[in-house]
């Protein structure tokens, strides 16, 4: 059974690379919100939808490409309970840290790529704990607290179909491409604690996994399983952990050891994909901003190993 609509929002005016999901039973909820700078394209997938009222928003963790525009549909749609973890909580109803830390890896393009974030209520926030149920009637989505991506992140399980929202704890998989790319930002990823979640998703054993970036996982031509997908993810997130390894021993400058790893996927990647999907790919992360939250998590471990 098919749980939800993908909407695609279009984020940055690029098809197929951030959805948001819509789920309609008794209550109404949208899973992930996409930034502010495409909610055009959300809204008028939900007027397409009928959508009159929405009861929850429902986002996997805050960065901007997931809750970016949770304040604004908020204020749009007054019935919606906006759910969220709670270390994300306050800065959806203070933006500033969430922009202000976002400014650090975006510098002077953040206008340009997010168009701002509008503050929430607090009375409209509904803090989710591990293991906790929403219950929308008909359907039902377990929160599974899912870190490393972010020090705050749950995926959802939606429990009549099996299908798991996995925000970001699988990183990026584009489903015409197929492969797995790791989704690595400053200043809280943490290695250890992705993998750990994407142990969990998979023992969890959900029917289907679908990603924020983007839709339902699978490979070109062949059905791909759950635990396939699970375990290519953790693959590709210790292959860039041995490749950002590497180019830190080689280089001193930040900006050379992000040329070294850029190599290092290209060649990877060569003959496996198109240029075109190459340069798809890229637009989802940045070889800058991944490397950048490899380097700072090993750091940190240096400096609690050496303390
Ligand atoms: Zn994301």
């Amino acid at each position: 059974m098919n749980p939800a609509a993908v909407i695609d929002t279009h984020m940055h005016g690029h098809a197929g690379i951030t959805g948001a999901f819509l789920l309609r039973g008794e209550q109404t909820a949208l899973v992930e919100t996409g930034p502010k700078s495409s909610i055009d394209k959300v809204l008028e997938a939900l007027r397409a939808n009928d959508v009159e009222r929405l009861d929850w928003i429902i986002v996997t963790h805050i960065h901007l490409d997931h809750a970016g525009s949770a304040g604004t549909l908020a204020a749009r749609y007054p019935e919606a309970t906006v759910a969220v973890h709670e270390v994300g909580a306050p800065h959806l109803v203070d933006p500033s840290k969430l922009w202000s830390s976002a400014t650090r890896i975006y510098g002077d393009r953040m206008q340009e790529l997010w168009a701002g974030i509008d503050p929430l209520p607090k009375d409209r926030i509904h803090v989710v704990r591990d293991g906790e149920v929403i219950d929308l009637g008909d359907r039902k989505l377990l929160a599974v607290e899912t870190l490393g991506h972010a020090g705050h992140h749950h995926a959802y399980l939606e429990e009549s179909s099996g299908v798991m929202f996995t925000g970001d704890a699988l990183g990026i998989r584009l489903p015409n491409i197929g492969i797995a790319r790791p989704a690595t930002p400053p200043p809280e990823f943490n290695l250890e604690m992705a993998l750990a979640s994407i142990a969990r998703i998979k023992d969890l054993g959900p029917e289907a996994l679908w990603l924020t970036h983007f839709g339902p996982a699978d490979r070109p031509g062949s059905p791909t399983t759950v635990e396939q997908v699970c375990e290519e993810a953790a693959e590709a997130l210790l292959k860039w952990a041995s490749w950002v390894k590497d180019g830190r021993t080689q280089a001193r400058d930040p900006r050379d050891v992000v040329e070294l790893v850029v190599e290092r996927v290209r060649e990877d990647l060569e003959g496996r994909v198109s240029d075109q999907d190459v340069e798809r790919l890229e637009s989802t992360t940045s070889y800058s901003m991944n490397t950048s939250g490899y380097m700072r998590y090993f750091d940190k471990l240096e400096a609690a190993s050496s303390s």
